[in-house]
């Protein structure tokens, strides 16, 4: 089974609270990540068989359950003390010399669970497993979903009682902006050393000091960000402790993939001013990488020396992000030219055309491209420029998908899911596996949302 070895443990006890699972009263198999099992060295068998342990109902061998405690800038506003109020802790599984959190998501409450029941509904579980399964698919870091169960109890929530569920989460760490923020604000300087010199161990071997692994972090997110743009994908809840220190996508709450392309888009409901739109992200970004220079200023020899070199190195994540940008915009138009990027969006927004399927209609058949446009006439001017560079049409197909998860279809496999029926979302997970070839079985799957389907808004709702 899993080859425990659990360093945060070992940090001190007021990073956490150590604690079990609390058992649900009958749980049911939904998924299992057999690829994701072997990848990590396990026997799908052996998991298929430990379903009380996905279920919070037993305790694997080796396992050094606890809660992690964090704080964090929710919507910018400060939040003091946040935690996992509804995820345990396994411990890190260690295969390959690669080290991985194993996290259950739903498991009951804890210490900081606030106001919340410390459960999950099945929907949120459902969306986390097929989104960060297809976000990995499409190249991108991410925490990954090993397992989702189904409790057999029930959570209220605004729609009413809704079926139970929980996800057990893979994450390279757990480890966000807000931790570093709640050791900072409550001046717990040992505290601080603690956690950037495990931080450093883990993610940035090679770094030196609180601003070396603000560095590498703020090159992680700058990569990751990019490419999340280049993808037309919204996070949605950007707070500083939905942002990891290893560079991983991290909490599929309200975050969805635009299919009209507008760089205003937001879809959670409770982003009333826009604040986590697409095309804010890479702003917001800095934003939380301050708030993590901040929490590192404490580490650094005197407080006015350390304020000038933390802001010269946040000064450099401008620079870091146009490179990536450009890096990813030019593997998707196929020529590193980013007036012809840059133009290219414009006339899309213009049209609002679909995100994914232009830049797939360009890769596979460009002049099929103009029949969807809107300003065609704008759109052939571009057109024979770009086709005058050579684009690598090859790279293109590599960049750009055939198929991304669809707002519409998420929902349709959650509410069939909450029906009892989980073939809509197998169907989904196995098209979403291999997300830039075009195949008979994802044809369906590439077509937007009609107006009757079209999802506006997404919701945290756990
Ligand atoms: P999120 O918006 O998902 O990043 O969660 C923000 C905070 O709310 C975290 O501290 C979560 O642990 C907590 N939280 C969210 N849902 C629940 C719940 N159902 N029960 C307890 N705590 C929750
Ligand atoms: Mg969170």
């Amino acid at each position: 089974m899993f080859a425990f070895d659990n360093s945060y443990g070992r940090l001190p006890d007021r990073f956490y609270t150590r604690m079990a699972p609390t058992p649900v009263a009958k749980p049911g198999w939904v998924a299992l990540n057999e690829g994701l099992a072997r990848y990590l060295g396990l026997d799908p068998a052996a998991l298929r068989g430990s379903l009380d342990i996905f279920a919070g109902n037993r305790v694997p061998e080796g396992a050094d359950p606890l809660a992690q405690l964090y704080a964090g800038h929710q919507f910018g506003g400060w939040s003091p003390q946040l935690g996992d109020g509804r995820a345990i802790l396994l411990g890190e599984h260690v295969t390959d010399g690669r080290r991985v959190d194993v996290q259950l998501k739903g498991s009951g409450p804890t210490p900081y669970s606030r106001m919340g029941d410390g459960r999950s509904a099945l929907g949120p579980v459902l969306r986390e497993y097929i989104v960060s399964e297809a976000v990995h698919a499409l190249g991108v870091p991410t925490t990954r979903a090993l397992a989702a169960v189904t409790t057999g109890e029930t959570v209220l929530r605004q729609e009413g009682p809704m079926p139970g569920g929980i996800l057990t989460r893979i994450a390279a760490s757990h480890i966000r902006v807000g931790t570093f923020q709640v050791f900072a604000s409550r001046d717990d300087v040992e505290g601080l050393r603690a956690l950037l010199d495990h931080a450093i161990a883990r993610h940035a071997p090679e770094a030196e000091g609180p601003m070396g692994l603000l560095r590498h972090v703020m090159a992680a997110q700058a990569r990751l960000v990019a490419t999340w743009m280049g993808l037309g994908f919204v996070h949605g809840v950007m707070n500083t402790d939905n942002m990891t220190l290893s560079g991983e996508t991290i909490d599929y709450g309200p975050c969805a993939f635009m299919e009209a392309y507008h760089p205003e888009t937001v879809f959670s409901s409770i982003d009333q001013f826009g604040r986590y739109a697409w095309k804010n992200q890479p702003d917001i970004a800095l934003w939380n990488l301050a708030q993590l220079a901040t929490a590192l200023l404490p580490l650094m020899s005197d407080r006015a020396t350390a304020v000038t070199e933390a802001t010269e190195v946040l000064e450099g994540f401008r620079d870091l992000y146009a490179a990536e940008w450009t890096r990813v915009m030019a593997a998707k138009i196929g020529v590193d030219d980013m007036n012809l990027a840059m133009e290219l969006l414009d006339i899309m927004s213009e049209g609002q055309e679909d995100f994914t399927n232009t830049f797939r209609a360009l890769t596979d058949a460009p002049e099929t491209a103009r029949d969807e446009m809107t300003n065609r006439e704008r759109f052939d001017g571009w057109l024979a420029r770009w086709q005058a560079t050579g684009p690598d049409r090859a790279g293109m197909a590599r960049a750009n998908p055939v198929v991304i998860p669809r707002n519409h279809r998420v929902e349709a496999a959650i509410a069939a899911g909450y029906a009892g029926d989980f073939a809509p979302f197998e169907a989904l997970n196995a098209v979403l596996a291999a997300p830039y070839e075009a195949t008979e079985a994802n044809a369906p799957y590439r077509r937007p949302a009609t107006d009757g389907e079209r999802v506006t808004r997404t919701f945290c709702g756990t």
